[in-house]
């Protein structure tokens, strides 16, 4: 048997819409009439996270050469469309959608939905098959607009939690799959296809040609959820504490509750403005984000970071350009900050 190579075209990362929800939570006041609902965005945020963090493992396991790419959103007709997980051989490509539902779900086909029952609470959700079903037509259309050839593209909805309970339809069995039996499946499904459709090389280019044509969803809190600038703190995190609001003390910050010091502080909430707000930074914006009081103080820090300007005087402004994939750890980090000592900084809200 010849070795199974993968090459992981696109590698899953945590998305620029989670962390936008990420950075809001944080700076979002706990009394704001729409914390809730924030707390709440972030977890189903997390929960799809988590979920397809667990498809990794029974992935890595495929004894077939294939590439990957997760969280793919390809543009088609005006709209788009969302897939957790694309594998590409040269035999046929494979849709994978992740789910998180935990406790007693009922698969109802007839209705095309999914309800779950968790003690007295139920909810119903869409039908993630005809989810699915719906993004391998869209798949299709996608390669035939672009002349790629005919493959057979398989799905499959794979069942992260432990805890869930299916019953209903068993036309859904082999469409729905506990994460236990995905390596197993997926040498099944592969054994179904034998006769090799598209070059090595070719399913390499049509990878690419997926990576190149991602758009991710990109958003911000006064569009989404109507919570403008000024309802969220400004400031600059501690990175040791947590606590924001840094002082700016002889060109350094400085964090008065655990006394640690630092020269570039500033940049995570450099960072959290473009999420939250966009990519472009005037002076007057930066002192207003930092705390920082002099314009010529604000000059030189913004200086220092390479950033493309345009525009002249007052109006001169920066454009940011970060890379969601890479830059913004500190975001995880301060995250996990928070939830290990949740109590302590119950009440981040904290004044210049
Ligand atoms: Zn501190």
């Amino acid at each position: 048997m010849l070795e199974a190579k993968c090459m992981i075209i696109k590698p899953l990362s945590i998305q620029p819409y989670q962390l936008m929800v990420e950075s809001l939570l944080l700076r979002l006041p706990t009394h704001h009439s729409k914390h809730n609902f924030i707390v709440n965005a972030v977890g189903k945020e997390r929960a799809g996270y988590y979920g397809e963090k667990k498809l990794m493992y029974p992935i890595s396991k495929i004894d077939f050469s294939h590439d990957l790419l997760f969280q793919l959103r390809l543009p088609l007709n005006g709209a788009y469309f969302q897939m957790d997980s694309l594998v590409l051989t040269p035999r046929f490509l494979l849709i994978m959608e992740a789910k998180n539902y935990s406790d007693d779900v009922a698969f109802d086909s007839d209705f095309y939905r999914v309800v779950q029952k968790r003690g007295d609470e139920v909810r119903v959700y869409d039908d993630p098959v005809l989810q699915v079903e719906e993004q391998r037509y869209l798949l299709q259309v996608w390669m035939e607009m672009f002349n790629y050839p005919d493959i057979p593209i398989e799905t499959l909805v794979v069942m992260t939690n432990p805890s869930f309970r299916p019953s209903g339809d068993s036309r859904y069995k082999e469409k729905i799959i506990p994460v236990n039996r995905l390596s197993s499946r997926l040498r099944e499904i592969s054994s179904q296809y034998s006769r090799q459709i598209i070059s090595r090389k070719e399913i390499s280019r049509l990878g690419h040609a997926f990576l190149d044509a991602h758009e991710p969803y990109v958003t911000y809190p006064d569009r989404r959820f109507g919570i403008v600038e000024h309802e969220w703190n400004k400031g600059v995190f501690c990175m040791e504490c947590g606590r924001l609001g840094m002082r700016m003390m002889r060109m350094r910050w400085e964090c008065n509750r655990c006394g640690s010091r630092s020269g570039d502080a500033h940049i995570n909430a450099i960072k959290d403005r473009y999420l939250l707000v966009g990519p472009t930074l005037t002076n007057a914006e930066f002192r207003e984000m930092t705390g920082v009081k002099s314009v010529y103080t604000a000059s030189r820090m913004l200086g220092r970071e390479n950033y493309n300007k345009y525009g002249k005087n007052k109006g001169r402004k920066h454009r940011l350009e970060y890379s969601y994939e890479k830059d913004f750890g500190y975001l995880e980090y301060l995250v996990k900050l928070y939830q290990d000592r949740q109590i302590k900084f119950k009440n981040k809200q904290i004044n210049f």
